[in-house]
């Protein structure tokens, strides 16, 4: 099966895609990850976006789409996907339509005035890249899943936060009603525990 997890920054699209890719046995494809990878390793790609990211645009459709087109070829990917982060804009929906359509497409909807909070206080997981918030684990630095070190994402800092949600409204948005009109489109409540928006995916994906 191939599945897009579509919601705005801090809505829960990581966690839920490690959960639901084990479950389920697909490829967890964050381009989001791909691309802090990139400027982690210091590679032309990652010097290249590094600005952009953390200033919280988006990166080039063209670098982008080449990169999950690619990633999409590999043989792991034979059974389908799980995409997190992918497509952002209706340009990357219609490139991946063209190639490796997606038959589902979660969204998962939360109040946006609620994902500034969520954003600013997320700490992530260095190692097996969990994510937590600070009003549950307060000032721990160690990953209550592994034991890896928590880490804050450099454009979860306030000001990147602004834009990456005004993108999100003016970019991302419109892909609810692009995939509604194909009848892909699953919307689920993401205003819940953990468990339960996964038990959510888990029915639709079933
Ligand atoms: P994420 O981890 O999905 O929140 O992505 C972090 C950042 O990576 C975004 O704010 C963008 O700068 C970049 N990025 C991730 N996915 C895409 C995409 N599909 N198109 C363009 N930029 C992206």
């Amino acid at each position: 099966m191939k599945i897009i997890l579509l919601g705005a920054p801090g809505s829960g699209k990581g966690t839920q895609a490690v959960l639901v890719s084990k479950e389920l046995g697909l490829p967890h494809i964050s381009t989001g990850e791909i691309f802090r990878d990139n400027i982690k390793r210091g590679t032309e790609i990652g010097l290249k976006i590094k600005a952009v990211i953390d200033g919280g645009d988006l990166c080039p459709d063209d670098l982008t789409i080449e990169i999950v087109r690619n990633r999409l070829k590999e043989e792991d990917c034979k059974n389908g996907y799980l995409l997190d982060g992918f497509p952002r804009n209706i340009a990357q929906a219609t490139a991946l339509d063209k190639t490796d359509a997606p038959d589902k497409v979660i969204e998962l909807v939360i109040p946006l005035e609620k994902l500034e909070h969520r954003l600013t206080g997320r700490r992530g997981c260095t190692k097996c890249k969990s994510s937590f918030h600070i009003d549950f684990i307060g000032n721990r630095k160690d990953c209550p899943h592994c034991g890896g070190e928590l880490g804050i994402r450099e454009d979860d800092n306030a000001e990147s936060v602004k834009e990456r949600l005004a993108v999100y409204k003016t970019q991302t948005a419109p892909l609810i009603e692009y995939y509604a009109k194909q009848g892909k489109l699953f919307p689920i409540d993401a205003d819940l525990p953990i468990e339960e928006v996964f038990a959510s995916i888990l029915k639709v994906v079933r």
